[in-house]
């Protein structure tokens, strides 16, 4: 299950940020996770939710995931779209050769604190 490496990232980032701005509780973390991740929102909540365990500034935190679409830009005719059901074709010319603009991310976008 690779969400639980990933809520690890995650938890680091998030622990090491608190630090840095002498945070005493996150209450929410948002998270932008590109579709081509293949990640399971429920899943690495749950992970998180188990990690976040180790950090008392963290624990008990929600997480928000945002899942971002898939978009490609036909390297034949510049044309860009979204990806739907992993169909890297160009609907305008079907050239197959597709640069993928977005689908890849995984970021924490922001932390709330109290
Ligand atoms: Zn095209």
């Amino acid at each position: 299950m690779h969400e639980m490496g990933l809520a690890q990232n995650i938890l680091d980032i998030v622990v090491k940020t608190a630090e840095q701005n002498n945070v005493d509780k996150v209450v929410r973390i948002n998270v932008r996770a590109g579709q081509l991740r293949g990640i399971v929102p429920e899943q690495l909540q749950f992970c998180f939710g188990f990690v976040a365990r180790e950090s008392s500034v963290v624990d008990g935190a929600e997480l928000v995931i945002e899942t971002l679409p898939i978009k490609g830009k036909c390297k034949s005719c510049s044309h860009e779209f979204s990806v739907e059901e992993y169909r890297f074709v160009c609907p305008e010319c079907e050239h197959e050769d597709i640069d993928v603009l977005q689908g890849m991310e995984l970021m924490v976008s922001n932390i709330e604190a109290v």
